[in-house]
């Protein structure tokens, strides 16, 4: 093995103790011989495994786990969400309207409302409607036509109170 695939090895395998025992051997057996490798090693190993070795283990504190622990219980006994809260996250994801649009949603439904009980008031008295009707209709006329003879219209209900 050259000196460069030695060192690659040694930055990764070797030092991570991942080496089959007879390219580790190989390894070994040129570092012996060869004083470049080893120097090599050597500043790799104190890199990057003595400062880990020597760092002292903080110990968890016991708080930790126990939120850890309460925390996977509560989730264990939470129940399966039911049919009725996935619909309504259904609902929620396909019917999510912008609040301009849900507010024009409500102007329309406020004005369908109310003009549903207009023409059911309509269809309750057709009879004062058809009266209103033709009292507008005779103002038109009236409006329109500036050539009506003021003097009558020649009706016997004239003859009482004209
Ligand atoms: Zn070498």
């Amino acid at each position: 093995m050259k000196c460069e695939q030695i060192q690659e090895l040694i930055l990764t395998d070797y030092i991570d103790g991942r080496m089959a025992p007879q390219a580790k051997g190989e390894l070994e057996k040129h570092l012996m011989t060869c004083h470049e490798c080893l120097e090599f090693a050597r500043v790799a190993k104190a890199m990057a495994v003595e400062p880990f070795e020597k760092g002292t283990r903080e110990k968890t504190p016991e708080s930790v786990w126990m939120n850890i622990k309460e925390e996977l219980l509560s989730q264990e006994e939470q129940p399966a969400p039911g049919w009725l809260d996935r619909l309504r996250e259904v609902f929620h994801s396909q019917f999510a309207f912008p609040r301009p649009v849900a507010a024009f949603a409500g102007m329309c439904f406020v004005v369908m409302a109310v003009t549903l009980v207009h023409f059911s008031n309509i269809n309750r008295m057709p009879a004062q409607m058809s009266a209103e009707q033709d009292e507008v209709e005779y103002m038109a006329a009236l409006s329109v036509r500036s050539d009506v003879p003021t003097s009558g219209y020649g009706t016997s209900v004239e003859k009482y109170f004209l």
